[in-house]
């Protein structure tokens, strides 16, 4: 047996205190109980972490990384049954025969060059992971994301001509501002080009983005704990 992964964390305990959690919100936001789908953000934690989850029943996560899912989760997939694997992290085009293969859902379209290079790969491999176009909803030069005066043109592009299994949008608030009018602008994009699924929400912020019609929380240290230095790749 593996060595427990680290001795403060109890990742199950975690998991079931984080679901009561979004239970509350989700009923407070007077939403379908079913309607929020935890994504367990394992990156930089270790397999076994990831295991401890599985142990304890659950089955969404989501990696940042392709390298780092490719030497993670084929190994836990086959373990585990029912995994669905999320990626949330921004995607390169020499990754993405790779992504296609991986990953049931890809949070990460961002850009025209990506997103016909996925839908080429899609059309080879005949595997087609469900899409999210992620916004840049507060216009940051360093993050990733259509901006949000384009957003209707590539969410056209993307379902119309290229024919992608687009879901909804997905989101990251910058740091320092309120994350609710970030949300509520993704919200506002989505619902008119008539998209029904909104990946937004952290540790930090989940429960504001269920209040705001997430339909996919993205949380890694409420669950994991905190992540070890990144390494350099
Ligand atoms: C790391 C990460 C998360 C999880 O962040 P926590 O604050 O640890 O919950 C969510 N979404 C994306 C895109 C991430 O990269």
């Amino acid at each position: 047996m593996a060595a427990p992964v680290t001795t403060e964390t109890n990742i199950s305990e975690n998991l079931s205190t984080l679901s009561a959690t979004i239970e509350a919100a989700v009923a407070g936001a007077s939403r379908p109980s079913d309607s929020v789908s935890l994504v367990a953000i394992s990156k930089s934690h270790p397999a076994a972490a990831a295991r401890e989850a599985l142990d304890a029943g659950h089955r969404i996560f989501g990696e940042n990384r392709v390298q780092e899912a490719i030497d993670k989760w084929p190994a836990l997939k086959t373990d585990y049954t029912e995994v669905e694997l999320h990626l949330v992290g921004s995607l390169q085009r020499n990754k993405v025969n790779n992504a296609v293969g991986l990953f049931d859902v890809i949070h990460t379209i961002d850009r025209p060059k990506l997103a016909r290079a996925v839908a080429v790969e899609m059309d080879k491999s005949g595997h087609r992971p469900q899409c999210f176009i992620q916004v840049n909803t507060g216009e940051e030069p360093q993050k990733s994301g259509v901006l949000p005066t384009g957003a209707d043109a590539f969410i056209g592009q993307c379902r119309g001509e290229l024919n992608l299994p687009v879901q909804g949008l997905m989101c990251i608030p910058p740091q320092d501002e309120e994350p609710s009018l970030h949300f509520a602008l993704l919200r506002e994009i989505a619902m008119r080009n008539g998209l029904k699924s909104l990946s937004m929400g952290m540790s930090g912020d989940f429960e504001t983005a269920i209040r705001f019609g997430a339909t996919h929380v993205r949380v890694g240290t409420a669950i994991f704990g905190p992540r070890p230095p990144i390494k350099a790749s």
